[in-house]
Formats: structure tokens, sequence, C-alpha cells
């Protein structure tokens, strides 16, 4: 084809055909529709439509050789004659292309000679590509050539900007739908009645669901409490919520009918006149838990922390009121002492003391004075045996009426002296017999009943006693109409070492101990103890013990005889023989030597058990035994234990009684096992010791 056919006769039909077959073609198959229509109307060879693709270079969109249509070949604007069709609009060369664009390859080598090119542009005048025939002939491009070239790129125009914004927003689409679907948040978009628009794959995951399960679910399924919560946050108002895009911590339902806590962002957007909300939710289950189990770590700490707390505070209490204890103790050990050593000098004095009524009241004021001593002492080990739980407690057979009677007849006299009345109340349905700790229940009512006494200047002191038969409780009030105790110091006043305040130590004395000690027996005989005051009032002291009613048991009351069962004793002692005494304190052997001569006993003395036992086996050899032997059981050489066990041994069977400090039920059945047949504590109780002396030898006498 190298002569360019005669176009007059069917130009105009030509360029009826390129507008017909372009106007039915779109999109991709617009553009090689218009190359081979422009090539047929104006008579060329070839036709190209080419894209600007950067500063210097086209692509073509499709080229038409003459037989078919290709695309996607690039060139250089700058080497071809495009270069001054993009510049100028249009560009026409009737011949020698070769000639005038060495560099043009492709056209060199395609054979074209003539060109005719137009600008594509963009509605807003942007340079978007060119619209090129070329032919391997001259071309004289005639003026409806040039107008068909333009309308056809106009035409080109428009859909090359169409094609570039679809593409554009393909792109952008596809943007928004690789984020979307990256994100780890689930989405949805809902509609005002609660639809849902859109979601990402997200959603699905958390909500366990398919993308048609949730298209087809409603926001008010997905989030029961979204409304609610939005509304209530907005004050009445959800929209609110939802443009202040605020968070929320609500639980989800899933398909599977669980629920999952989900912190929720809300928001609200317009699309095409319709007000869409997005709601972002974000799985904080495992958060949740992990913060309750740190919640709960955190609260064991708390506790713990307080506890340790607690527990400092307390240790620091009891190491201020241990100091306090001990100044309170060097000055209640040496107020006696000072009383005994002083008048001891006294008596000691060439006349220190002129009658014998003064001698008696000297006397009787080292006594007193020592017994205190003992009374300090016996709280102190009792204390630290409670604390050291070493306090045996025992279960016997006895009378708490007795008991009462006799510690009341114990302190009577005290409160005669302050002029107090002491009253007893003892209720008929308390039962003779009751099973406790007879020992125990005594140190409890001494202490309380004490006290009363020692706080009280006026009025009286009752003592009421009664019996719960229905749950076996023994029930003892102590009133009294004292100083009272203020609210803050009832509250510690169980504590160890604790007073009322340290003006009361000096006024009253005392150790502070007593009540923690009735405290402490209170509780291991099963009960409770509590205090009620009124501050110049007067307190009341309730302690409520369970005592089973051994009505009928016959085994024999080892209550301490009462003061009238020990004058009763003493009148029926009939005190004689020889006894030895198995001690190795000097003044402890002088006191026993002394109280037993005064009875009617003679009196031999060993200093340790060894020596003990050699006397007592010659005595009996020699066919004047000892009808008893006291046996220390604390001594050098031999102890006492060892010693009666010696004894034993050797078939020596008269009574043989052990000395003790220690009451301890554990003490006494070491001495018992060892071969003793008794007991007696120390330091002596003169009627106790007398009387367990003449009932092992009247026994011995009789059996
Ligand atoms: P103390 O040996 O010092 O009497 P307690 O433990 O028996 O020790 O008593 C502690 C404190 O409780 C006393 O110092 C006193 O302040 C107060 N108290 C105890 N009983 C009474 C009471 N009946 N009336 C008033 N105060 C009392």
């Amino acid at each position: 084809m190298k002569q360019r056919t005669p176009r007059r006769s069917k130009g105009e039909q030509r360029a009826r055909a390129l507008l017909e077959q372009t106007a039915s073609a779109s999109g991709e198959s617009f553009f090689p529709a218009l190359v081979r229509g422009l090539a047929q109307a104006l008579g060329t060879r070839f036709a190209v439509v080419a894209m600007v693709r950067g500063e210097d270079e086209l692509e073509c969109l499709a080229f038409w050789d003459g037989k078919r249509v290709t695309r996607g070949a690039r060139y250089r604007l700058s080497e071809t004659p495009c270069g001054v069709a993009a510049a100028e609009g249009y560009c026409e060369l009737n011949d020698g292309v070769p000639a005038k664009y060495p560099n043009a390859a492709m056209l060199i080598e395609l054979g074209v000679r003539g060109y005719v090119g137009h600008a594509i542009h963009s509605q807003d005048g942007r340079l978007l590509g060119v619209l090129v025939a070329m032919h391997d002939a001259p071309l004289p491009a005639s003026a409806r050539d040039r107008a068909l070239l333009q309308s056809s790129a106009t035409r080109a125009g428009l859909e090359l900007a169409q094609m570039r914004s679809s593409a554009a927003l393909e792109a952008s689409e596809a943007l928004t739908r690789g984020i979307l679907e990256s994100m780890r948040d689930a989405i949805l978009v809902v509609r005002t009645d609660g639809t849902v628009a859109f979601h990402n794959g997200a959603a699905c995951e958390l909500f366990q669901t398919d993308a048609h399960g949730l298209s087809r679910a409603s926001i008010s399924q997905l989030l029961p409490d979204l409304e609610r919560a939005a509304a209530e946050l907005g004050e009445g108002d959800a929209a609110e919520t939802y443009r202040r895009r605020a968070n929320l911590e609500l639980a989800a339902a899933l398909k599977s009918g669980e629920t999952v806590h989900v912190a929720v962002t809300i928001g609200v957007f317009r699309l095409a006149g319709e007000e869409l909300r997005t709601v972002v939710l974000r799985n904080i289950e495992r958060r949740r838990r992990e913060e309750q189990r740190l919640r709960g770590y955190a609260r064991a700490l708390e506790r713990a922390n307080s506890d340790l707390e607690r527990a400092r505070r307390k240790a620091e209490r009891a190491a201020a009121a241990k100091t306090e204890f001990l100044a309170n103790m060097s000055h209640e050990i040496r107020t006696p002492m000072t009383a005994i050593l002083g008048f001891t000098d006294i008596l000691m004095e060439d006349g220190g003391v002129a009658t014998a009524t003064e001698r008696l009241e000297a006397l009787r004021t080292i006594r007193r004075n020592g017994a205190y001593l003992l009374e300090i002492l016996n709280d102190i080990l009792d204390f630290s045996k409670i604390e050291a739980n070493r306090l045996e407690i025992e279960s016997l057979p006895c009378s708490p009426r007795r008991i009462v009677s006799d510690v009341a007849e114990l302190l009577r006299p005290r409160a005669a002296d302050k002029g107090i009345a002491l009253k007893l109340d003892l209720d008929a349905q308390v039962p003779e017999r009751l099973l406790s700790d007879p020992v125990r229940l005594r140190q409890i009512l001494l202490n309380l009943i004490g006290n009363a006494v020692k706080f009280t200047s006026a009025g009286h002191v009752a003592i009421r006693l009664r019996f719960d038969s229905l749950d076996q409780t023994l029930e003892i009030d102590v009133e009294d109409t004292g100083i009272g105790i203020a609210p803050d110091v009832l509250a510690q006043i169980f504590e160890p070492f604790r007073q009322g305040d340290s003006s009361m130590t000096r006024r009253f004395g005392g150790t502070g101990l007593g009540l923690a000690i009735t405290k402490r027996l209170v509780e291991r005989l099963g009960g409770a103890i509590t205090a009620t005051s009124v501050v110049s009032g007067g307190s009341t002291f309730r302690v409520r013990l369970p005592a089973q009613s051994a009505e009928g048991d016959a085994s024999d009351d080892p209550d301490t005889p009462s003061t009238g069962g020990f004058r009763a004793a003493l009148r029926e002692l009939r005190a004689h023989g020889k006894v030895l005494v198995v001690e190795d304190g000097p003044d402890n052997q002088r006191v026993i030597r002394h109280v037993l001569e005064r009875a009617g006993y003679e009196v031999s003395v060993a200093e340790n058990g060894l020596v003990g036992v050699e006397l007592a086996l010659a005595a009996a050899d020699e066919g004047t035994p000892f009808v008893v032997v006291l046996m220390d059981v604390q001594m050098p050489v031999l102890d006492g234990y060892a010693a009666t066990r010696q004894l034993r041994d050797h078939g020596y069977t008269a009574p043989i009684i052990a000395l003790t400090a220690h009451a301890l039920p554990s003490e006494r059945q070491r001495c018992i096992e060892a071969g003793c047949d008794a007991f007696a504590t120390k330091p002596i109780e003169r009627l106790a010791l007398l009387e367990t002396i003449a009932q092992h030898t009247s026994k011995a006498a009789g059996g």
C-alpha cells in the first residue's frame, strides 16, 4: 500500500463508519476500534493512540499496523513528531519523517514517511496522550482529516480520563480494602436502622461467623448493650456519643451464644446523604482475665501487706509494752523487796522492835510481801507457759459454787478493809458438781474478783453464777462499782502488759498480766470473756465456760480444800514419827524442818538424793524406818526422780512425797512414775503439806 487510496469519494463514508464504530465501543474495546477506524477513515497504513507515562515517555494503548492491533510498546516523546503534537496540540508532516527523526527507530523500521498527530487533553487541559495516523507514503492531510483527527482526539480524551479515574478508583478501593482487611480490629459500618452495611474479616473472626451471617445481623444482636451505654455516656443522647467518637467496654454476643468482652470505639460519617456509624471492636477478654488475675494478686498483696503492717504494729506494741512491763515489773518487785529487806533489818537490829505485837506486825508485813512476790512470779510463769502453749488443762469434777465461795472468802477481808460489800448470787440451777479445771477456774475468779476489789473504792462487788443447762454453759459475772475503764483502754485490756495507764500502776500496782492470763485461761477452757464498763460507773466482766454437769461422778474431789477444810484437817493431824527431808537448799531445809517439828515430827535432813537413799535404807534396815520421805525433785548429785527410783528398786515401800515447784499434771505424772505416792508444792504451803503427809502416813499405817 505505497499509494494513499483516493478517499474523497469515500471520505465521508469512512468518517461516519469511524464515528459509529467508536460510538458503540467503550472501555477496553474503545482504543482498538479508534485506531482501526482512524486508519480507515484517513486511508493511512498505521494509527496509534498513546498515553503519557512519564516526563518523556508514551505508551501505546492501541497500535494498528494495517493487519492487527497491538498495545504496550513504549517510546520517547522527544524522538518522534509526537513531541511536537504534544507540545503544540497538532503536528503534520507530509513526508520525510525518517530524515527529520533519525532516532525514531520504530518509525524508521515501519517505513513511515507521512505523519499527522493530535494531542489528547483532559477536559481541564492536562496532556493525556496523542492520537496519530501515519503512512508509508506521503500524507497530505485535508481539513476534513484534521477535523476528524481533532474530534477523535477529543473523544479519546474523554475515554482516557474515564479510564484513568476508574483505575484510580479501583486502586483506592483496593487500598481501603487492604487497610481494612489487614487490621486486627473488627470493623462494622452500621446503618441507622441497625443493619450491618459493611464489615471486615476481623469482624467475622471476632463474632465467629461468616460474611453472610454478619451482613444479616443487626448491631443490637451483636452488641446488646451498645445503645444503652452510648445513651448513658451521652446523657441521654446516643448520637452525641457517636459524634464524640467515644470508647466503651461492652460484651459482644458470639454466634455460639457465648459473650466476650470488647473495647469499642464508635463514630459516625455521612455517605451519599445517609448517616453511617462505625463500630471498631477489639477483643479484650484475655486482657480482662489478666487484669482480673492481677487485681487478685494486688488484693492478696494488699492483704499480705496490711497483715504484715498489723503484725509489725503489734510487734512494736508488744515490744513497747514489754519494755514498759519490765519497768513496771522491776518497780513491782522492788516494792515488796524493799519491805521484806527493810523489816528483816529491823528485826535483826538490837531493839529494832520493842514489843511482841510490833514483831508480829513486822513478820506479817514480810509474809504479805513475800506472798505478793510469789504472785507476781506465778503470773509471769503462767503467762510464759500460756505463750509457749505449755499450759495444761484438766477436766475434773469440781464444785463451782464452792470455788466461787472460797475465792470470795479469800478476798472478803480486802474488800472489808476498803469498806465495800462483796455480794454473792449463786443460782440454784448451778449443779453441785461440774467437769472443769478447778485450779484454772479459781485463778480466773481470783483475777477478776481481785481486780474488782482493787479498782473499787465505794459500793460493791457482786459475783453472779448461773448455769445454762441447755448448752451446758457456766456463766460468771463479776460486777463492780469502781473506777470503770475508758473505751479505748477497754479495747486493749486483754492484751498482755496492758494497764489502764501508767499512773494506774503507781496507784494500784499490778503487772498488767492478770487479764491477759485470764482471757487465755478462759479460752483454753473453751470459753469466752467479755467486759463492759462505764468510766466512774463500774465494770462487769462476764465469763462463759462450757462445763458438763458431773452430777453422780463418784471420783474424789480434787478441789483445793476450803479454808474451813484446812482447819478441820489440821485438827485431825496426829503428827508423830520420823520424817526424812531430802532437800538441797539450807533455807528450805530450815523452813520445812521448822514446820514439821512444830507439827510433832522428828526430822532428819539429807542434802541430796544419794544421801537420802542411804539414810532411808539404813533407817529401814535398823528397824527404825521413816514414816515418810519428802523428796525434792531438783537436786545436785542425784535428783529426786532417780533417788525415788533407786529406793523403790531396793524394795523401799514407805510413802515418798515429791516436793516440786511445778504443779503441772505432766510433772505430777513424772513423780508418780518414778515411784512417789504424792507431791506437795514449793514454796511450802504449811497446811497442805501437813495434810498430805497425814493422808499418806495414815494410809501406810492402815494398809
Ligand atoms: P493488773 O495486774 O495491772 O491489774 P490486769 O491485766 O489484771 O493487770 O488489768 C489490766 C488493767 O485493766 C488494769 O491495770 C486496769 O487499768 C484495768 N482493769 C482491770 N479490771 C478492772 C476493773 N474491775 N475496774 C477498772 N479497771 C480494771
